[in-house]
């Protein structure tokens, strides 16, 4: 029988939210280990700003995770490759005249956000991970088996290469089809969005003048986020949301038919759609677990709840459960109590809970909003975002939560 490593703590999954939690824990005395199935070797960062360089994922990272990406390390690795600040946001309805603009210069801030590339913020958070001594990092590894051990409360881990791992807590970080909150046997309450989002990234013709564009069509929200260019190259990153009966037709377009379809879509607003890279789809799906933890276990990020990418919000309310968790194991690290106790954990999903709820309903009711096409609903809602533009205070507000500091 394979002798069990003894950790503190085993963080299953190093996307955005697992390493971010390995280095906001690490140096502070807890003995980890990070499990990742994919390889954990640093990612080439691809220099030369052209279309096929750009990771198809980005993010749009809010004034709150910055601090966060700061404060474990991560933020000027991330800043010296490459980002783009978005100052302005301009969403508006494929059906009607309503629309409104959001602009860092309404609540005194240098920016409403970044967009970054995924690769980019994982790279910079295992580089700082890599740089300490207490993170033993299990990588390719998959897991196959997590069980709690009753009598002692111990958590036992085995991975598929056959290490088997023990912990006081085991973080799930392993994405919205979590295999640990499955094994765990953690409900959750979801459904499908009957939406895929195509995403990939676009060369248009005119600058992207540092804002988000977002256009509410009938089939769902089409998004042009603003990417680092060149005086004379000008790149977006699209995510466009559309019911499913369409991604297949839309994804099997020629080149150039795909950048017609695009640029009418976004009513030519950045001029021609000139150039796009490799395109995907992603199914969306609205999922939360019922509950968070259990002794020994919590879930984080993705693998406690997805929503619609149409604000932006997932891995930002991600992050918030990353810094949350890591406050509330230092707390109990500094009063004796050893990061799986159920109370402490508890204490971890009451902080996060509403906040995660309240964003996933407001996306829901936006998603819902949008999609009706009945006439009086239609002129309500080009009427209310007119009416939001106009209010000061009311918008001010709207721009500080959605960055992460209302
Ligand atoms: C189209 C789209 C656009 C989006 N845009 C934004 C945006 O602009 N802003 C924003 O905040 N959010 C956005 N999101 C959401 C965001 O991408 C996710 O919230 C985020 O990537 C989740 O990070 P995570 O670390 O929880 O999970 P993941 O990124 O899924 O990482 C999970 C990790 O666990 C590993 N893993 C899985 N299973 C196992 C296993 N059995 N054993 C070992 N390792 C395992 C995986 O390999 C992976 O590395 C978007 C989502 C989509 C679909």
């Amino acid at each position: 029988m394979t002798e069990a490593r003894r950790f503190d703590i085993v963080i299953i999954g190093a996307g955005i939210a697992g390493s971010a939690l390995a280095a906001a824990l690490s140096g502070k005395g807890f003995a980890m280990a990070l499990v990742e199935a994919q390889s954990l070797a640093l990612p080439e960062l691809p220099a030369p700003r052209d279309l096929q360089s750009f990771d198809p994922r980005v993010s749009a990272i809010t004034p709150r995770s910055r601090q966060l990406l700061q404060e474990v390390g991560a933020w000027e690795t991330v800043a010296s490759y490459r980002l783009c600040p978005y100052r302005h946001m301009t969403v508006w309805d494929a059906e009607g005249t309503g629309g409104i603009d959001f602009d860092c210069a309404d609540v005194n801030a240098q920016a409403l956000g970044y967009i970054v590339e995924n690769r980019a913020i994982v790279s910079a958070l295992l580089a700082q991970v890599a740089a300490s001594s207490d993170v033993t990092s299990f990588s390719e590894a998959r897991l196959l088996d997590c069980v709690r051990h009753e009598a002692t409360g111990t958590m036992r881990v085995a991975l598929e290469d056959g290490a088997v791992l023990e912990a006081d807590l085991v973080v799930a970080a392993d994405g919205a089809l979590s295999r640990v909150r499955d094994m765990m046997g953690f409900a959750t309450r979801e459904w499908d969005y009957g939406h895929r989002a195509i995403v990939t990234t676009v060369q248009v013709e005119q600058p992207h003048q540092d804002t988000c564009w977002q256009r509410f069509l009938a089939s769902g929200p089409l998004a042009f986020l603003p990417l680092p260019g060149e005086p004379d190259r000008h790149y977006c990153s699209i995510v466009w949301s559309m019911r499913d009966e369409l991604v297949d037709e839309v994804l099997a377009l020629e080149e150039r038919d795909f950048c017609c379809r695009l640029e009418s879509a976004i009513e030519g607003r950045l001029g021609k759609v000139l150039h796009t890279a490799a395109r995907f789809a992603f199914p969306l799906r609205q999922r939360h677990a019922v509950d968070y933890v259990q002794p020994g276990v919590a879930l984080v990020a993705d693998a406690a709840h997805t929503i619609h990418p149409l604000a932006g919000q997932g891995i930002n309310l991600g992050l918030q459960d990353v810094a949350v968790l890591a406050e509330e194991i230092l707390a109990g690290q500094s009063r004796g109590v050893r990061p799986g106790q159920l109370a402490l954990l508890r204490r971890y999903q009451r902080r996060r809970k509403g906040e995660n709820l309240l964003m996933m309903a407001a996306m829901d009711g936006f998603k819902a909003l949008f999609e009706q096409q009945a006439l009086p609903l239609r002129w309500l809602r080009n009427a209310g975002m007119r009416r939001v533009s106009q209010m000061g205070p009311l918008k001010q507000q709207l721009i500080r939560r959605a960055m992460g500091v209302g």
